[in-house]
């Protein structure tokens, strides 16, 4: 008797997978037979069409299967080692040759039934360098038909569990799995959406007869993940908008428009557009929950101060909470500036002030003589008590984890919470990693803000680098120098931040070298950090540590090693921390590569706009990744890819929008499942649900 398969079972009761398969099989993450479901392929290939061995003629494009007769791994005059093999079909055979792969000898063996694909050359002969090689068989399974005349799944595999045997699995049991399993997307949106029903996708994905129907059938699969998590966030958002004790502020136009009279330049038009978006929040009953997100040097501070004047206008508190001390304490010199003309002065509140001055500060905050608060997480401690908090703004926001941002929540009677981000991403990235907040943007610079140039030199140039650099320096004018590690290894050739600095020391006897890396104790950090403020040290080498937001007007150079080391939106970032100063001063930042220039940086020295190159960024990256899931704890991409599937999100997102509008909790018996398979994606969305 054939048991009937039910998705949330071990996957080691499934038949072919012993202890130690299902022990491989739980380092890939499956655990459950519908894991193994879907477990997707990360890649196919084609085998739709092959060519007999005998007919792949030099110059053709091909795909071929044979069985490995010999193998031999040969030397070359230039030290390369080339695994090569001969391969036989009915036809006759051909040659395959991996030059530089001597490896290969280990996992292709005589006898092997192989699927290879490239370009057939002339080389004493027809000879194959495949792109691409999959072993089909070994020569007892008798599987050498497996895979010709269609598209060859390939999946992701681990030590011990070689990708045959998952494909064997999977194969095995795919009718019995798809079988067990169940649509819930109405046939009605399927329709609207062009997407297949779930079995003919799942089919679709592991067994397909071409590519497009793959591609198809994936697409199916990414809606109902982006739901889910669209599903989520929709829900977060909800809930946050709505638990709010009615609070309303009103625009009194006092500190306020004093401090549009005292500030010493017009604000630009995203920053008026932002402001009057924030304002709408504060003054709707709803709570604000919302994202300013703008590049480095934006004006992101001075959009905060507007918010939290509303709130003291309103005989509210408001707290700025930055991530280090130096940060806070570089805001509240700012804000007391811009401030001074008010009569009002910020209050600082950090870990490192003397325990009586903190006490003091902490009598102020919570009698209510402290107004405006500026702080680090200190501010979240639970013997911080307020007077009455009507605002918090968080800065460099994905710095705090949730539970810290829900601490702070827990400050005030339904606060308004304005954060902020230093980090322009694309919107498809917002709307799945910030889906549950609201967004304002800011765009452009303020005019007459410093200018950075960006270059791109060769090895040619250092020597000429470094000379401009210590010229610069020796006027006043500092620079950092990024480094991508701290220490030289074995393991790779790059340069590291400790070497470096000890070498420009010694090259430069007149001119301080200050070293800042992640792997020193902070107080070192920040007085080596604090040393290059107040213009001590001249040029300043560290790795990308260097604090977002660190602002030394001073600093108007930078160079970076290995830029190819780093994303570009990360490029992006470390760029911004020069070109902060306000006399209009060009800044430069020269990427030097270690080879030929990629095009990858060219683009990023034509271009100053940080969404744009987030747009590049994503295409270079694997969407996944961006987000960070995985160690984040949140959110789970796996299937959607963009941006193609930005349609699909947004066709997602209306859906999961639309059907809590309809029915707020899920509860209603054709929105359950839905609600159910979305909290088993996400276990802690189980809470949102609950809470309504
Ligand atoms: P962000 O926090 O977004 O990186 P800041 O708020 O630190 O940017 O602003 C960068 C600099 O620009 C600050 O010195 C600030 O005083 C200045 N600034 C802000 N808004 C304007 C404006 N509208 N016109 C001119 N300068 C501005
Ligand atoms: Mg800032």
């Amino acid at each position: 008797m054939v048991p009937t398969i039910r998705l949330n079972m071990p996957v080691k009761f499934l038949k072919g997978v012993g202890e130690r398969r299902a022990e491989g099989l739980e380092r890939l993450g499956i655990v459950t037979a519908g894991d193994l479901l879907w477990h997707l392929p990360h890649r196919y290939l084609d085998a739709s069409s092959i060519t007999p061995l005998a007919r792949a003629g030099v110059g053709q494009e091909v795909a071929c299967i044979g069985k490995v007769v010999t193998k031999a791994v040969t030397p070359t005059r230039k030290g390369l080692r080339i695994f090569s093999v001969v391969l036989r079909d009915d036809s006759g055979v051909l040659e395959c040759a991996w030059p530089g792969q001597p490896f290969l000898d280990r996992t292709i063996e005589v006898g092997q039934t192989l699927l290879v694909t490239g370009q057939v050359r002339f080389y004493h002969g027809r000879q194959l360098a495949p792109r691409e090689h999959l072993v089909l068989g070994d020569d007892d399974d008798g599987e050498g038909g497996v895979g010709v005349g269609r598209v060859l799944p390939v999946y992701p595999a681990t030590a011990g569990l070689s990708h045959k045997v998952i494909r064997g699995l999977i194969e095995r049991h795919l009718d019995a799995l798809i079988g067990a399993s169940v649509d819930l997307l109405p046939a009605s949106a399927r329709q609207r959406l062009g997407l297949p029903a779930l079995a003919e996708a799942l089919r679709a994905v592991h067994h397909p007869q071409t590519i497009e129907e793959a591609e198809r059938g994936r697409q199916r699969l990414a809606f109902d993940e982006l739901f889910d998590l669209q599903l989520m966030l929709s829900r977060a958002r909800l809930l946050a908008r709505h638990t709010r004790a009615g609070k309303a502020f009103q625009n009194r136009k006092e500190l306020t428009s004093q401090l549009k009279g005292s500030l010493p330049w017009p604000l630009t038009t995203d920053q008026r557009k932002a402001i009057k978006e924030i304002y709408a929040d504060m003054m709707a009953s709803e709570r604000m929950h919302r994202l300013l997100m703008g590049d480095v040097g934006t004006g992101k501070t001075v959009v905060a101060l507007f918010a939290m004047l509303l709130a003291l206008e309103n005989d509210y508190q408001a707290a700025l909470m930055a991530p280090t001390e130096l940060l806070a304490e570089q805001h509240a010199a700012t804000l007391a500036t811009l401030l001074a003309p008010l009569g009002i002065a910020p209050v600082v509140l950090t870990g490192r002030l003397a325990s009586a001055e903190k006490g003091t500060r902490q009598q102020q905050i919570a009698e209510g003589s402290a107004r405006l608060i500026v702080g680090t997480h200190a501010l979240l401690q639970e013997r911080v008590k307020y007077h009455r908090l009507g605002l918090v703004v968080i800065d460099e926001q994905h710095r705090f984890g949730v539970e810290q941002r829900a601490a702070f929540i827990g400050k005030g009677d339904g606060l308004d919470v304005l954060m902020l981000s230093a980090t322009p991403i694309p919107r498809t990235l917002a709307l799945t990693r910030y889906g549950d907040l609201d967004i304002s943007v800011l765009r452009e610079r303020p005019p007459g803000r410093g200018i950075v140039k960006t270059t791109v030199r060769g090895p040619k140039s250092r020597e000429q680098v470094w000379d401009f650099v210590a010229t610069e320096a020796r006027a006043g004018r500092q620079a950092y120098v990024v480094l991508p590690v701290i220490e030289e290894s074995e393991r790779t050739d790059l340069r590291a931040a400790v070497t470096m600095a000890e070498t420009l020391q010694a090259r430069w006897s007149d001119l301080q070298v200050g070293l800042v890396h992640g792997k020193m104790p902070s107080a070192e950090r920040d007085r080596v950090m604090e040393e290059f403020r107040c213009g001590k040290v001249g040029v300043l080498v560290a790795t990308t540590v260097i604090e977002v937001g660190v602002d030394v007007p001073n600093a108007t150079n930078m160079v970076i090693e290995h830029p190819d080391r780093f994303g570009l939106a990360q490029l992006h970032q470390l760029r911004g921390r020069i070109g902060r100063g306000s006399d209009g001063a060009i800044s430069h930042c020269i990427l030097l590569s270690a080879g030929r220039i990629p095009d990858r940086l060219k683009a990023l020295a034509r271009t100053t706009d940080g969404f744009k190159i987030a747009e590049l960024d994503l295409a270079e990256r694997r969407f996944g990744d961006l987000l960070g899931a995985r160690q984040s704890g949140g959110i789970e991409v796996r299937t959607a890819r963009f941006p193609e599937d930005t349609e699909l999100l947004l066709e997602a997102r209306k859906m999961a929008a639309g059907l809590l509008h309809e029915d707020p909790t899920m509860t209603r018996a054709e929105h359950l499942p839905l609600r159910d398979r979305a909290v088993a994606r996400y276990p802690r969305g189980e809470l949102l649900f609950r809470l309504g």
